[in-house]
């Protein structure tokens, strides 16, 4: 099929598509999966017809989605959003391979959503599934939607976690899961992330780098203090980084310390996991 080569997908890059949103369009594409976007509606319309030049289905919903109550502070992502009117905000596009799957998922997020039948369609793991609806509440109270926090307490293995399983990646246009893993180093999310990555290398084995490139590294986060990334490197093996190596979905005070921490004369990392300025109750993972 001709949309397996990289030259389909630089009409959606050109278009401002991330690399991650590229991946949820090629899972659809291939027939592995239904998929969903949440994104702007020239977005939405550029997609639409080029999934339909491809033989695909999509559907859109009917009404926008901002963010609501606390700043989130996720970037251009929404985790916790409230409807608005059509043109207000982002909106959700459903693509397929099956009308019927489209409209059921479609149908599901007009009416509520139904966390098991998008699960089923989105391919999402069942060990991960029964872990978001047991955590739903806490996770909306108290993280805005975000399960970083509730993940880190249920892994007992300690890191480096496999890299396939960065969802926080996503906050900065790359992931290979767009699902919330039930652990750090769940096997069903890795096995669900490597036939993704092996789809992605068969398009392109530039953009299969670029994905690891940008998945492995050390992640920051406090719950609202936004997400913060040392992309490619890992600081408890001691690896020395740049700061134009340093990302952030807000940019902070924690930004700030981890930039200057990139001169390694001014801490001592064998004494210390963080850099002078780095707040205690920001949460280090790492992903290698
Ligand atoms: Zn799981």
């Amino acid at each position: 099929m001709t949309w397996t080569s990289a030259a389909d997908f630089t009409e959606l890059w050109f278009n401002g598509f991330t690399h991650g949103e590229c991946r949820e369009v090629l899972e659809a594409a291939s027939g592995y999966k239904a998929s969903r976007l949440l994104i702007t509606r020239y977005k939405a319309a550029v997609l639409t017809e080029w999934a339909s030049d491809r033989g695909l289905r999509t559907a859109l919903s009917d009404f926008d989605v901002i963010e609501s109550g606390t700043l989130e502070n996720k970037g251009h992502w929404i985790n916790m959003g409230r409807r608005a009117p059509a043109g207000h905000g982002l909106c959700f596009v459903y693509l397929g391979h099956r009308l019927r799957d489209v409209r059921a998922a479609c149908a599901s997020d007009a009416s509520g959503e139904d966390a098991g039948l998008l699960a089923d369609l989105f391919r999402i793991p069942e060990c991960c599934l029964r872990f978001y609806e047991l955590h739903a509440e806490r996770a909306r109270m108290e993280f805005d939607n975000d399960y970083a926090v509730v993940t880190t307490e249920a892994t007992t293995a300690t890191g480096p976690y496999p890299w396939y399983n960065n969802y926080l990646a996503q906050y900065f246009g790359h992931s290979l899961i767009h699902h919330f893993p039930c652990r750090w180093d769940c096997e069903a999310s890795q096995s669900r992330a490597l036939y993704s990555l092996n789809l992605i290398a068969d398009v392109s084995a530039s953009w299969a780098r670029l994905t690891e490139a940008k998945c492995r590294g050390t992640v920051w986060f406090s719950p609202r203090d936004g997400v913060h990334m040392v992309q490619g490197h890992l600081i408890s093996r001691g690896d020395d980084y740049r700061a134009d190596e340093v990302v952030s979905t807000v940019h902070s005070d924690l930004t700030y310390a981890l930039k200057l921490g990139a001169d390694r004369s001014t801490w001592d990392p064998a004494a210390t996991d963080r850099p002078p300025g780095v707040p205690k109750d920001a949460v280090r993972l790492e992903f290698d």
